[in-house]
């Protein structure tokens, strides 16, 4: 549905490319709806549902999964070996991908509270306010 930007009349004809009022050319055609293919492929259904069921991971997969990455030294192994290739499960690798993440950004803030803390209380000591206790006998 088009209207002449110059008068406002309306267009019909789709076909007509000027104003039969007042000649002016109409505002180009609104891009026809593209009719969505639907694949009849037998049972397998469209492209995006092509999925086998089991892709992915059920709930017991992501269950031992968690569970072996929080091993201390198989786990970050198996994320290592799951993030970067060592699984066809995208489900997998993600999730490792996701710890590694994770891991690495938590490494990164611990080093810093360390590093601020180790620089407060190298301040706090050098700077005289605090002093050795006296040694108190009673
Ligand atoms: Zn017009």
């Amino acid at each position: 549905m088009r209207f002449c930007k110059n008068c406002g009349r309306f267009a019909a004809d789709p076909a007509q490319t000027h104003c039969l009022k007042c000649g002016k050319p109409l505002p180009p055609l609104p891009p026809e709806p593209v009719p969505q293919p639907e694949e009849k492929t037998g049972t397998a259904g469209p492209l995006y549902h092509r999925q086998t069921p089991e892709a992915g991971m059920t709930t017991v997969e992501y269950f031992f999964t968690l569970l072996v990455f929080s091993i201390p030294l198989v786990g970050l192994l198996l994320q290592l070996i799951w993030s970067f290739s060592g699984t066809e499960d995208p489900a997998r690798r993600n999730l490792s991908r996701a710890y590694l993440l994770r891991k690495l950004i938590g490494a990164v803030l611990l080093t810093a509270a360390a590093a601020f803390l180790a620089v407060m209380v190298w301040s706090v000591l050098s700077s005289g306010i605090v002093t050795a206790p006296t040694p108190y006998y009673w």
